[in-house]
């Protein structure tokens, strides 16, 4: 009866479900989740659209991606500028003329070249072989000490010496007075929250979604009863970890309705020091400009992943992603499943990585037949 399932209804299964239903084939998507839409699934409560696992903002460089997202949702033009707080002293990200200027009271980007300049020397690091080597080699030891060490030992959990330098090549420097976090061309959030997108991808008639249900419960029945199936959860269980784990970070949210307009002045708060548990602090309403009367607010606590937490953030470090290969190579052996997403190919994607690597499967499953629908 059907043509596909897709198990898993995040951006990755759901891009896929709506593009194969667009050609007119039938497919079921089932989530063990009680709502639709992965990790970008946003509920609306007094008026604010929460995003229920993290905030989400949407950037890309791709205008087809860019493109493509629009159809499903109107963006507003929010731009990330998150704050640090660090000990009560608070500093401007991405590290920038305003970080510098508050941090030393420089004025002109060539006086800070100067001073972090003047940082690197003193530590004289030849080859960075850790995250803290490389952060005080890009940075100096000042920022790395107020702005990079607490935070990413929480986000990680693991000493700063004891993690791969390529984590830091994310924080992006500059020496101009630009608080916007991304680079990208295209930035926003859909006004009235995420879960739209994927509701609008999932509506076509030809397919049915099934919540509640864990493709675990019944997967010999449903590998014999499908001719394809789209599998966006943990590579590593399906193949009952014959390899071992793979690991993830995960997190706790607490999320409380406060009854005040404004608490934080901002959507997003780092809390950079290494006693505070939490890593950040989220309020929801400044991700669409919201002027409710009361405000929610989530801290984000990191943890490690044990076995019924949600596994979050997969860590790409060496032995990791070795086996992540071997796991790889054993799904080659089922040429009717399709691994993919955050979980399925054990990649630390952003949206708009997801949903270009959704397209890019879709293409190689149906260019052989005429697309049919717009
Ligand atoms: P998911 O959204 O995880 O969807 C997988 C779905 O499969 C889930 O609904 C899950 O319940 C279901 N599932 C798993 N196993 C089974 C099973 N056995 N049976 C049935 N269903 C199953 N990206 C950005 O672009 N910008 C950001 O600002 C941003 N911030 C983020 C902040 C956080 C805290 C996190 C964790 C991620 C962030 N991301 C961000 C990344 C973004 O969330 C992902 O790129 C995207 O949601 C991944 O989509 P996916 O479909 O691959 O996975
Ligand atoms: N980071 C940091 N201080 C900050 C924010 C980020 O040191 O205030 C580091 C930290 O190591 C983190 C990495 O930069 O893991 C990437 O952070 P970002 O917020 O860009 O990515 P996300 O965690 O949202 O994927």
């Amino acid at each position: 009866m059907y043509d596909y399932l897709v198990v898993g209804s995040g951006l990755f299964g759901s891009t896929f479900a709506y593009e194969a239903a667009k050609r007119g084939k039938r497919v079921k998507v089932i989530e063990k989740r009680s709502h639709i839409a992965g990790n970008i699934y946003t509920e609306n409560v007094e008026g604010i659209n929460v995003h229920k696992y993290g905030a989400h903002i949407f950037h890309t460089n791709d205008t087809n991606i860019w493109e493509y997202v629009n159809q499903f949702a109107e963006f507003n033009r929010y731009t990330n500028s998150p704050i640090a707080n660090y000990k009560g002293e608070i500093y401007n990200l991405p590290f920038n003329m305003n970080t510098f200027n508050k941090l030393w009271g420089v004025i002109t980007p060539d006086q800070a070249k100067a001073k972090i300049k003047e940082q690197i020397k003193r530590a004289n690091i030849q080859k960075p072989n850790n995250l803290e080597e490389q952060a005080i080699s890009l940075v100096g030891s000042d920022i790395y000490g107020k702005l990079i060490k607490g935070y990413t030992e929480k986000q990680w959990g693991r000493k700063a010496t004891e993690l791969p330098a390529f984590i830091i090549n994310r924080l992006p420097v500059r020496f101009n007075y630009d608080n916007n976090y991304f680079n990208d061309k295209y930035q926003g959030i859909p006004i009235g929250g995420y879960t739209q997108i994927v509701e609008k991808m999932l509506s076509s008639s030809l397919i049915d979604v099934e919540l509640n249900t864990d493709f675990f419960d019944k997967k010999d029945l449903y590998l014999d009863n499908f001719p394809k199936i789209v599998y966006t959860g943990m590579i590593d269980q399906f193949f009952e970890y014959k390899y071992g784990t793979l690991e993830y970070r995960s997190l706790t949210f607490n999320t409380k309705i406060l009854n005040q307009k404004n608490f934080q002045g901002n959507a997003v708060v780092n809390y950079t020091d290494s006693s505070t548990p939490y890593t950040r602090i989220i309020e929801h309403k400044h991700f669409e400009f919201g002027q409710q009367d009361k405000t929610i607010v989530t801290e984000e606590y990191p943890k490690n992943w044990t076995e019924g937490d949600e596994p979050y953030y997969p860590i790409n470090n060496k032995v990791n992603n070795e086996k992540y290969r071997a796991y790889q190579k054993l799904s080659e052996s089922l040429p009717n499943v399709i691994f993919g997403g955050r979980l399925g190919m054990y990649k630390y994607y952003d949206m708009h990585q997801v949903i270009a690597s959704s397209l890019a499967i879709v293409k190689n499953e149906f260019e052989s037949e005429q697309s049919i629908g717009n």
